[in-house]
């Protein structure tokens, strides 16, 4: 089992490089994503991250975008008082940041067990670019509070076999997504998954991760767990 500590790796990915804030977009009220350029030979496999180092501050943030694309996009949830996130959501487009990366191994690995995806909020990050990657035929439960959270619902759609929106803000039956379930990813992963051995990736929250870790062990026997922690 993988957890989501920020990982170490030898080589490249510690290399300083400077990325140019190319384009940000707001999605909802509680995230943006934004468009960096890509460095040459920087390389990277689905579901990793990129660390920016600003003075003191050093965050991590999982890439979007697929690996043929000519960008580094990033999804970023809007944090209240939030040391970088607030920078990154007022600096002019143009504004150069330093970065290294790519970093991670929270990436796809095939196997004969059915994989399933789970991810609260911006945890979705990954996936979008495992999607854009062509990796498709997975379970995806993607917890938010309300329907406009839902970032990437029609990518999602196209590549997964099974795409569960989980609400968990009480909301009018008729505002629900097709295919919603009321409620949070942990809840649905106790109430309504077939109990099938499988290989779960969890991204986002401690808690959620957590949670989750403990039911798959008493539901899902013989599965596997790979995680990324955000928060
Ligand atoms: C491997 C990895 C990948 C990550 N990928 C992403 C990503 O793709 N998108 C993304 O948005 N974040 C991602 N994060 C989280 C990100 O690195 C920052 O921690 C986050 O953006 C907050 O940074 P900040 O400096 O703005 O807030 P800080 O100044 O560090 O925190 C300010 C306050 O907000 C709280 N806080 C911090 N983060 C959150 C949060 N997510 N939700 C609610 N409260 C919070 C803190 O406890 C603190 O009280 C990732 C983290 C890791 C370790």
């Amino acid at each position: 089992m993988k957890h989501g500590s920020p990982p170490i790796e030898p080589g490249g990915a510690h290399q300083t490089r400077v990325v140019t804030l190319t384009r940000r977009k707001v999605l909802s009220d509680k995230a943006f994503e934004v468009e960096l350029t890509r460095p040459p030979s920087f390389d990277f496999i689905p579901g990793q991250n990129i660390r920016f180092l600003y003075g003191a501050l050093e965050r991590y943030y999982s890439i979007i975008s697929g690996p043929q694309e000519q960008k580094i996009a990033l999804l970023i949830r809007h944090v209240a008082d939030g040391a970088f996130t607030s920078i990154l959501s007022s600096s002019a487009i143009g504004a150069r940041f330093s970065i290294t990366g790519p970093h991670g191994y929270f990436i796809f690995r095939p196997s004969p067990r059915p994989p399933v995806f789970v991810a609260t909020g911006t945890g979705a990050a990954p996936f979008a670019a495992m999607c854009r990657a062509g990796i498709s035929g997975f379970t995806l439960l993607h917890g938010v509070s309300l329907p406009e959270d839902l970032y990437y619902a029609s990518l999602f759609r196209r590549s997964a076999s099974r795409y569960v929106p989980c609400i968990s803000q009480p909301t009018p039956e008729n505002h629900l997504p097709a295919g919603a379930f009321q409620g949070t990813v942990t809840e649905y992963l106790r109430r309504e998954l077939p109990r099938i051995k499988s290989d779960f990736y969890l991204c986002g929250r401690t808690e959620m991760v957590q949670e989750a870790t403990l039911l798959i062990d008493d539901y899902f026997s013989d599965s596997r767990v790979y995680s990324e922690v955000f928060f």
